[in-house]
């Protein structure tokens, strides 16, 4: 199938939460920078002319209450924002089982989850006794995601897989062991959405990971391979980075928290990164 022949998806960026940060808090190597550095949270939204697909689900209001996050608005009643009704959602592709990733399963109802089995596997596993690396999953939405393997709800994948023509799922662990990132075909070339490969741009750019790893190799490789899969800089997408929404046009009221990812960024990398 030829560049052009392949369907132009518009993907978008729906924040939903945030939370305050030091920058210190966001490298696992020490970094002299001081100063403020917040975290955003986001799901986002493929849409194409055949074919609808969620990537990733958030959490609920009482999961923000509970971890003391700014709970913004309902990442799934945000979809409506969108035109899309949750009811009507048919693919929801989790990147990861962290339970700012995949929670609200209960709210699309029809969704097949889109998974790396293993994740499930990892979320299921011997390393979920360990506190530190439980903490980031809610026990809740894991069992959600069990059911829906009981339900047929769940497609398993193990590596990289095409979900249909300019949709790809791109297996990169690191983060967790079975993290998947997704790679979509848009009017100005290949966006690499990282999710949590890469927290922020200065992760990826700086090669410096986020304290929550599983495998600090995976995850220095998985910066590598997505880089190698989108277009440009431009078009790496960090899965928390609140630079997103200053970066890409503003979909629709600014209230709405959607940024349109599949147009050319406001303020691109090389302009230097907003601050
Ligand atoms: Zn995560």
């Amino acid at each position: 199938m030829t560049e052009k022949s392949i369907p132009a998806y518009q993907v978008f960026a729906i924040r939903y939460a945030t939370v305050a940060r030091k920058r210190v808090e966001n490298f696992l190597a020490y970094d002299p920078h001081e100063g403020p550095m917040p975290m955003d949270y986001f799901v986002w939204l493929i849409q194409g002319p055949d074919r609808t697909f969620v990537v990733d689900t958030g959490f609920n209001e009482v999961a923000a209450m509970a971890r003391k996050r700014e709970f913004l608005q309902c990442p799934i009643n945000a979809l409506r924002k969108l035109g899309i009704e949750p009811a009507d959602v048919t693919d929801a592709i989790l990147t990861h089982l962290h339970y700012d990733h995949a929670g609200n399963i209960k709210l699309l109802p029809n969704a097949i989850m889109h998974l790396q089995e293993k994740e499930l596997q990892y979320a299921t596993g011997r390393y979920m006794q360990y506190d530190l690396i439980r903490h980031a999953y809610a026990v809740d939405d894991v069992v959600d995601v069990v059911r829906g393997v009981y339900d047929k709800r769940v497609m398993f994948y193990n590596g990289d897989a095409q979900l249909a023509p300019g949709v790809e799922l791109v297996l990169v662990g690191g983060h967790t062991q079975g993290l998947q990132a997704v790679r979509v075909h848009t009017e100005r070339g290949w966006v690499v959405l990282a999710s949590d490969a890469s927290h922020y741009y200065d992760n990826i750019h700086d090669e410096s990971p986020f304290p929550i790893v599983f495998h600090v190799g995976d995850m220095l490789d998985g910066y590598h391979k997505l880089l190698g899969l989108a277009d440009t800089k431009d078009h790496l997408v960090p899965g928390h980075d609140p630079q997103v929404f200053a970066r890409y046009p503003i979909w629709g009221a600014r209230e709405n928290g959607i940024v349109a990812l599949h147009m050319d960024p406001i303020k691109p990398l090389s302009a230097g990164i907003p601050m």
